[in-house]
């Protein structure tokens, strides 16, 4: 080798001038060719590199002793190796190493670890993290199995080893995520390498550029940058490890919050800058109310009257309306969005409501048709004229759908994503309503919040399935609030069980009977045939069928899912079945996403008039569906349902006074997740509150079921842990947006680190 690499040392500017903005290859440790690797993992600069923060911390000061731990636990202890071996079982090898203390002895096992052969020498000190098992041939004893690992330096150790030996014991030592990921590089860009330079590190960064104004930190008692993140990353003496996790700390909480200020700061400011724009001041005068009394078919409840009087005060606003009604299945959003849509239509504009899909769009449809038409004028004439416009109308129909909101020959356009998609131009459109948002995307909502004519439209936007508010406020953080958190009265709550598949014959008895007592019935499939490829509504990504969460190997996971789909009853199949044995001579309808438009439509119609009895479907019924008559759902598998799907579709009875049931099927084998969630249900109808539960299991990623549901990442914040800075976060941005306490060099720096921010981590550039 001719050619080296530059050495890291000689390329090195002077140190002093080390800034946050340095590029990461001039950082001590790091180099040419480690730098490449780094910056594949986003991290260019120093100020990127103090970034990566630990993901937890191991207390090696006070290590625990092997006989206080608990099987079920997540642990982390330390102990000297007494012995390795490989053994080979029939299935996999297995590497097992036994670590002592004293007397005392744990079990470590790796599964296929052949590659650790040679790794562990008998005296050797080492560091294990990972769950607490019950030994099962040793009484009291305990094993880990697959353990996080790290070698401690001794007494001996010489060299670096020994330079850094303080880093890694008798303190409490951060641990991060490798930064050369799954790659070559992997190993090496572990926590101990990480720890040593940024050690290094932290001592040249003489100084943080600091991002929040004095006044505000003194109020909040938030330590400075540079200090905080000295502290986060090598916590001082004294700092408890449970403070750490729980972001508890001074040093974490200000990062957390900047991280959050800057975030919500930026949806302040946006949400500022919409209602500076020209929008519509709607007048409430008499003809509104006059309408509003005819078309009403019953008295609103309280949560309904509050949640109308914030949207029509919006309303009156000269400023656009961009409001978020939130309001558990069942809570009665429908009505009051058409009464927006007369508050609008009254005014001489037009409004628009769109739906997820062509069902709800078509049922929206109906029902608007029915509620409206009650709305005459003083010579007898309907007053507004409604039009349905979706994606499989035919050609010359959307044609003289367009045209009709062309020319303003119609009052109240409801439809599906075709509204926004294709090229709709209203003649004077004023309101915009989106149903069951969280099936839009983010993006999509902003396009349709662009889309405008002369002056802005406002925008309501409405879901079904309540958002926690963590999310809320980050997601929809632009927006304002409105919560229906009241049920219409006379519903009674549904009642949920839980019931194994070898009893079901009792459940079919039950849905028969039901059904002679002229009712109507519900049965929800995962799976439309045998295989779930073409399934895209239900995501199961997120429920990994129990025989798979036993085998340790990836390789196994395709054969095992092949096998639990075959055990899977998919919607056709159980239609044969049941109508020719359970439910003989009942009238059985099948919808299923592989029906085209318009055959949906013929099902659901046949079922809203009650020549259906019971409707077998997947889960295209998830959301909106009405049919007061229906009061009992069945879900079969419903092991393999999300909780806020399966909450949906239990939303779908106890629409009207009769009492209703919900029957959760399952299978024997249940995950201790699933059967979590199958507790949550029986046991809450609250949607906020499984929303709530919904989150922790799965996380804020997945809590909308897609990736790319425009949720922003996160730096240092956590959503599950850090709720209570980010309701400080959004108070303190807001007042700041009004009346910040800092200096005009201060508010300089905020609104430079803003753009940035923004920029950086959420995409978005501001205009
Ligand atoms: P969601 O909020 O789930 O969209 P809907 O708007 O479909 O709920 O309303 C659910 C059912 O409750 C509908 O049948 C609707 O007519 C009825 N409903 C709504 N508000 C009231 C009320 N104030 N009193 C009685 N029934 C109501
Ligand atoms: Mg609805």
């Amino acid at each position: 080798m001719k050619t080296q690499p530059a050495s890291p040392r000689t390329s090195q500017p002077p140190r002093e001038t080390q800034t946050f903005a340095t590029d990461v290859k001039f950082v001590k440790g790091v180099g040419e060719r480690i730098a490449t690797a780094l910056r594949e993992r986003g991290v260019q600069t120093v100020e990127d590199l103090l970034y990566h923060l630990p993901f937890r911390y191991e207390d090696r000061l006070h290590p625990r002793h092997l006989r206080e731990l608990k099987p079920g636990e997540m642990a982390s202890v330390i102990g000297e190796v007494r012995g390795a071996a490989l053994l080979r079982t029939k299935k996999m090898p297995i590497f097992e190493v036994t670590v002592g203390q004293g007397l005392d002895t744990v079990k470590c096992l790796w599964f296929r670890g052949t590659y650790l052969q040679g790794k562990f020498k008998a005296g050797q000190m080492v560091a294990l993290y990972g769950k607490v098992e019950a030994s099962s041939s040793r009484a009291g004893a305990f094993k880990m199995i697959q353990p996080q690992f790290e070698f401690l330096p001794d007494a001996s150790a010489t060299g670096e080893d020994a330079e850094f030996a303080g880093l890694e014991v008798g303190r409490i030592v951060p641990v991060y995520e490798s930064l050369g990921g799954t790659t070559a590089w992997g190993a090496k860009l572990g926590s101990k390498w990480l720890r040593r330079v940024l050690w290094d590190l932290l001592a040249e960064v003489k100084d943080a550029p600091e991002t929040l104004p004095l006044a505000l930190r003194e109020r909040l008692k938030l330590p400075g940058r540079m200090g905080a993140l000295r502290e986060v990353h090598f916590p001082s003496e004294g700092t408890r490890l449970e403070d750490l996790t729980y972001a508890r700390t001074p040093a974490l909480r200000r990062l957390v919050f900047e991280e959050l200020f800057y975030l919500e700061l930026g949806l302040e400011l946006k949400r500022r800058r919409m209602r500076e724009r020209e929008g519509i001041a709607f007048q409430t005068g008499t003809d509104v109310r006059e309408a509003l009394k005819q078309i009403l078919p019953f008295h609103p409840t309280a949560a309904q009257k509050r949640v109308l009087g914030e949207i029509v005060a919006d309303m009156q606003h000269p400023q656009p309306m961009r409001r978020l009604l939130q309001g558990d299945v069942g809570s009665g959003k429908t009505i009051v969005a058409l009464e927006a849509a007369i508050v609008a239509m009254e005014n001489g504009y037009q409004a628009a409501l769109m739906a997820p899909t062509e069902i709800l769009a078509t049922q929206h449809y109906l029902s608007a048709r029915k509620v409206l038409q009650k709305a005459t004028k003083e010579d007898g004439n309907r007053r507004y004229r409604i039009t349905l416009l979706t994606g499989s109308l035919e050609p010359a129909e959307k044609k003289a759908a367009r045209g009709k909101i062309y020319r303003g020959e119609t009052d109240l356009v409801i439809g599906t994503h075709a509204l926004l998609e294709e090229k709709v131009d209203f003649d004077r459109l004023g309101l915009i309503v989106v149903d069951e948002q969280h099936r839009f995307g983010v993006q999509q909502r902003f396009r349709l919040m662009k889309k405008s004519g002369a002056a802005e439209p406002d925008v309501l936007v409405m879901t079904a399935t309540p958002i926690p508010r963590t999310l809320a406020l980050t997601m929809y953080g632009d927006l304002d609030v409105s919560i229906l958190d009241e049920l219409p009265p006379g519903r009674t709550p549904i009642v949920t069980r839980r019931v194994e598949e070898q009893r079901s014959a009792e459940v079919w008895d039950f849905v028969r009977k039901q059904i002679q007592a002229g009712r109507q019935a519900y049965v929800v499939y995962p799976l439309i045939e045998g295989t779930n490829d073409d399934q895209p509504e239900l995501d199961f990504a997120h429920d990994p069928p129990p025989e798979e969460e036993a085998a340790p190997k990836k390789g196994s996971r395709k054969k095992s899912s092949d096998l639990f789909k075959a055990k899977l009853k998919s919607a056709t199949q159980m239609y044969e079945e049941l109508s020719a044995g359970p439910l003989r001579g009942l009238h059985l309808g099948l919808l299923h996403g592989r029906l085209d438009a318009a055959e949906k439509e013929i099902v659901m119609a046949r079922f809203q008039r009650g020549e259906i009895d019971v409707l077998l479907s997947t889960t295209v019924i998830e959301v909106g569906v009405d049919v007061p008559n229906a009061t009992v759902m069945v879900i079969e598998h419903a092991e393999r349902f999300g909780l806020a799907q399966m909450h949906q579709l239990r939303g779908r009875v106890g629409r009207g006074s009769a009492k209703s049931y919900c029957i959760l099927l399952t299978g024997v084998m249940v995950s201790q997740e699933a059967d979590q969630r199958l507790d949550a249900m029986v046991r809450s109808q609250n949607g906020f509150e499984l929303a709530e539960i919904d989150l922790e299991q799965r996380g804020p990623g997945e809590f909308f079921g897609t990736r790319q549901s425009g949720l922003p990442e996160f730096r240092v914040a956590s959503l599950l842990r850090d709720r209570e800075i980010l309701e400080l976060a959004k108070r303190e941005a807001a007042s700041f947006a009004v009346n910040a306490e800092a200096t005009e060099e201060e508010k300089e720096t905020v609104r430079t680190q803003l753009k940035q921010h923004w920029q950086r981590h959420y995409g978005l550039v501001e205009a």
